[in-house]
């Protein structure tokens, strides 16, 4: 008989300022494989070009926001380089109930209210390999207005100043994405493993 495996699902925060590549890193971590789940935030940010609404984020308004504030929906916010973030909890909730591994791509305060007030999470920060690196591939990117991209440059050293208060960090070299993938599967995979998460019985024959 083979053994009965009994999995539990696993809250995976993953950090690190606007440009580190996270973005990348998680579909790529992801792609094609149904263990994860990931949390599609609101935002009172306007979508860019591209962004589909349900997809990379719920779009609402700042009326819609406070809404769900008030009917406690979230899991955690913030307020992060001038717009309103939220991860509804319900999404979360079940996910984990159904043994998924649930990403969420928030950032630092979320991420640090998140840790405070739950036990269980895998949380992970990205970092870029210099402030000029992560300047580049933001300006490269082309995404973010004048402004914009001056207000996520200045946060960024703060962000990065807190990489500390992660159980992992992890450099997403220029060039070297595999790598940084590697090392987040490697991390997924043993915190797979944990006692906490994974409880095997094994059957006499
Ligand atoms: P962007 O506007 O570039 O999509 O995201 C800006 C920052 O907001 C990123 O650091 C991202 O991780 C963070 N973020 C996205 N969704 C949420 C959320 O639901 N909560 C929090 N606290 N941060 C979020």
């Amino acid at each position: 008989m083979p053994p009965i495996i009994d999995r539990k699902g696993m809250l995976l925060i993953i950090s690190g300022p606007s440009g580190a590549g996270k973005g990348t890193l998680i579909q790529m971590l992801t792609k094609d494989n149904p263990e994860y789940c990931f949390s599609c935030s609101v935002t009172t940010r306007a979508p860019r070009p591209g962004e589909i609404d349900g997809v990379h984020y719920h779009f609402i308004t700042d009326e819609e926001y406070a809404d769900l504030l008030r009917k406690d929906a979230f899991l955690e916010h913030a307020r992060v380089h001038d717009h309103y973030y939220g991860t509804l909890r319900q999404p979360v909730d079940e996910a984990l109930a159904d043994g998924k591994i649930m990403i969420l791509d928030i950032d630092c305060q979320g991420a640090l209210n998140v840790m405070q007030n739950t036990t269980d999470y895998v949380s992970v920060f990205i970092l870029p390999e210099s402030f000029s690196a992560l300047e580049n591939r933001l300006k490269n990117r082309g995404t973010e207005t004048t402004d914009s991209l001056v207000i996520r440059l200045a946060n960024a050293r703060a962000e990065v100043g807190k990489a500390g208060k992660y159980q992992y960090n992890i450099i997403n070299y220029h060039g070297r994405q595999d790598e940084a993938v590697g090392a987040l599967k490697a991390i997924v995979e043993a915190e797979k493993q944990r006692i906490n998460r994974y409880h095997v019985t094994i059957q006499e024959d």
